[in-house]
């Protein structure tokens, strides 16, 4: 059994980072899943649901195949998310649920990985708690996936490994894509920003840069296979390549895929710290990267920020946010702000309303403060109610949803270009999929128009979506 160490996981050292481009599965766990079907649901963000394509290509390899639900499941993995308190109830509370199902299928496996795993508390409790798991691995641990498992069924006992390090890179991971028409590709793993109230750092290790040819190897690949859009993915990936030692950093890394034949890229997710003017210039000359970014403001308070170690004022946030809409005229920018940090006033929460109100984002992901034990945040004094937490929680989403309304309007009898995902999930007649600017756009059509670049015009503009008409089906 390897625990996790949050004081190791914090750890930062100068050494190279290894990559990883040897994976391979051990011939004698090939027909491991041989007549036997996995599940995996997966919790938080993109990095997580990338990760679940690459253990979903595990266990393809070993002859699994995917179940349509977990009753049919014989193997069920939670890939887990760390970042707010409510991610976790909603883990554990799954957990608790599959113990009947666990107790009717005796060869059940039931995994947890991803993020929660690499917290101590997290582990402790499933030890005391949750004696039913019967893997349980970090997110360097990955690529010994397919030997946990084949140990579990073998040794017919729990296996638990949880390594807090630093991190390696890993080139040759199998990937199972959840659409052919659209891919996430990761150009960094972990994070070395150490914002006070975030565990990333803890949990993904410290910054790793993918180099240049590994990324462009593989969108190469993806465009060969019919991709026609790509979303960059990291931590912060305004920061890509700043431990590398080429002197080849994001933008660069933007003019190059921009050069490539690809509809569109998208990156996510950024940090104004790093977000410099030769990123916006690489957005402005290459007309396949998307008029969208997401941009992460936090709190408008100069206090708050400086206490979140956030590295920039609510000024230069403000700066920042009009060169880009000046630079791309047709931006939209998406935020995420978080309320309730420990010692936030009513001033400093009005300061937030002041910035919302100035930037008038094109939709926000709004939080209340959520402890996380190990980081700086968790032992900060925090005085402030939770129904005070609530109620400006509140007041900020009735801004954050008229502006959003707002943004959606300029949509209005215009048309627009749809990558189409897939039906809707609420009426199998409707078709879905993301504009340009990240729009979520529905509108009635042939299933033959899915995974094509579609105009629509907007005929019904709504908070969270817009639904239009198509105009041809002319497929790019
Ligand atoms: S930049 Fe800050 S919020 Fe984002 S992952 Fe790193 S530490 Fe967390």
């Amino acid at each position: 059994m390897q625990k996790p160490n949050l004081q190791q996981a914090k750890k930062r050292s100068n050494k190279k980072v290894p990559v990883i481009n040897d994976f391979v599965i051990d011939d004698k766990l090939l027909a491991l899943g041989l007549h036997k079907k996995y599940f995996i649901k997966t919790y938080g963000c993109q990095m997580n649901e990338h990760d679940s394509e690459k253990i979903a290509a595990m266990l393809e390899k070993m002859q699994f195949q995917v179940a349509s639900n977990m009753e049919e499941a014989d193997v069920i993995i939670l890939n887990s998310c760390s970042i707010r308190e409510n991610a976790h109830n909603k883990v554990f509370g799954m957990i608790g649920q599959l113990k009947q199902l666990k107790e009717k299928k005796e060869d059940l496996i039931l995994v947890l990985c991803g993020c929660m795993p690499q917290e101590e508390i997290v582990v402790n409790k499933i030890l005391t708690k949750y004696e039913w798991l019967d893997i349980v691995f970090g997110t360097h641990n990955i690529i010994n996936f397919p030997n946990l498992l084949a140990k579990c069924i073998d040794e017919r006992k729990p296996q638990i490994e949880v390594f807090s390090k630093e991190g390696e890179i890993y080139e040759s991971l199998p990937v199972k894509r959840e659409y052919p028409h659209k891919a996430w590709v990761n150009i960094m793993f972990g994070c070395d920003k150490f914002c006070a109230y975030c565990i990333v750092p803890y949990t993904r290790g410290k910054q790793r840069s993918r180099t240049r040819q590994y990324i462009l190897k593989e969108i190469k690949k993806l465009i060969a296979g019919g991709c026609w859009e790509v979303t960059l993915l990291g931590q912060n990936v305004n920061a890509y390549g700043k431990d590398l030692s080429e002197n080849y950093y994001f933008a660069d890394l933007l003019n190059d895929i921009g050069k490539l034949d690809i509809a569109r890229v998208r990156f996510m997710t950024n940090h104004p710290w790093d977000l410099n003017d030769d990123i916006i210039k690489a957005m402005q000359q290459n007309d396949n990267i998307m008029p969208h970014i997401h941009l992460p403001l936090q709190s408008g308070s100069d206090r708050i920020l400086q206490k979140m170690n956030r590295n920039y004022t609510k000024d230069e946030y403000i700066k920042l946010y009009f060169k880009l809409k000046e630079a791309i005229p047709n931006i939209c920018i998406s935020t995420d702000i978080i309320v309730g940090f420990p010692g936030e006033e009513a001033k400093d929460f009005s300061e937030t309303l002041a910035v919302v109100n100035k930037c008038q984002f094109d939709y926000a992901f709004t939080f209340i403060f959520s402890k996380r034990e190990g980081t700086p945040a968790a032992a900060m004094a925090d005085k402030t109610l939770r129904e005070e937490k609530e109620a400006r929680l509140q007041k900020l989403n009735k801004y954050i949803s008229a502006y959003t309304l707002n943004s959606n309007m300029q949509f209005k009898n215009t048309t627009v270009r749809v990558l189409v995902d897939g039906f809707s999930a609420k009426n199998k007649a409707v078709l879905t999929g993301y504009s340009e600017n990240m729009k979520r756009v529905n509108f009635y059509g042939d299933e033959q128009l899915i995974g094509q670049i579609v105009p629509v015009k907007i005929t019904e503009v709504k908070t969270w979506s817009l639904f239009g008409e198509i105009v041809s089906t002319k497929k790019g």
